[in-house]
């Protein structure tokens, strides 16, 4: 698996690179955002490691050109003060952030938490043919004009494809897969970032916002289905509005 890492402070980089290729990972690394970008764009990296504070151009227009065409895993560092960079980062796509300074030893763990995911969907995707032949309904779910494709990780709205990032899909998949249940934040931490996160609740509510533009956006032309809920002081929940509940059908 390769590993891109944006960052211009090379001791940083530097013990990046000790403890991820002692985890097994390829480094690839860029000291500024236009040569990260390339090398995204020729290397396809796995994941991406992106500092926020780059000379020229800066981590979060590097997160934004990256999203404009690719779904790649973005891990954010950021410094401790800027809880706007990292909401703002958020917004932008990236997936996670660490705050600086971080231990070596929970980026691995962040990485791997989000490597697991991705590599999890793909060996999903190359057995679809066969499993879907047998068993439909699990791969797939049906909400009026929405379908979630759950191993090709494809949203349409009729029929228009949303594209959403790995942690939108998550989530997205997370709420829907169980209608009606209310999910607390720290649940969805667990579920979709795939660890005990250090209580930062605002992390699923930037992500639901991103999710909810996305899905409002693909609903312009076409009628909503369901409804994403904010649970206040709980959390969240996907509930189905069907057609038939407000005309139900064979009423004379
Ligand atoms: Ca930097």
């Amino acid at each position: 698996m390769k590993i891109l890492v944006i960052e211009d402070e090379a001791n940083i980089v530097q013990v990046i690179r000790l403890y991820l290729e002692q985890a097994g990972y390829t480094l690839l690394s860029a000291n500024d955002g236009i040569t990260g970008l390339e090398l995204h764009a020729r290397e396809r990296p796995d994941l991406v490691i992106l500092d926020l504070m780059l000379p020229g151009l800066d981590g979060m227009e590097v997160c934004r050109r990256i999203r404009a065409w690719a779904t790649t895993p973005i891990l954010m560092l950021t410094a401790r003060q800027s809880e706007e960079d990292r909401i703002a980062g958020l917004e932008l796509g990236a997936d996670d952030y660490l705050v600086k300074p971080f231990s070596p030893r929970e980026l691995v763990s962040r990485v791997k938490a989000i490597l697991r995911r991705s590599v999890a969907s793909s060996a999903d995707n190359t057995k679809e043919p066969l499993a879907e032949q047998s068993k439909p309904d699990d791969k797939k779910l049906y909400f009026g004009n929405l379908v979630i494709n759950i191993p090709a990780r494809r949203v349409m709205v009729g029929k228009q494809q949303v594209t959403l990032t790995a942690k939108e899909f998550d989530l997205l998949v997370a709420l829907a897969s169980a209608p009606d249940r209310v999910f607390t934040r720290e649940s969805l931490l667990n579920q979709v970032w795939g660890y005990t996160y250090l209580g930062d609740g605002r992390t699923v509510d930037v992500h639901i916002g991103t999710l909810r533009k996305k899905l409002e956006a693909a609903h312009a032309a076409s009628p909503i289905t369901y409804q994403i809920q904010t649970v206040w002081g709980v959390g969240y929940k996907f509930v189905p509005v069907t057609s038939a509940s407000t005309t139900p059908p064979g009423e004379e």
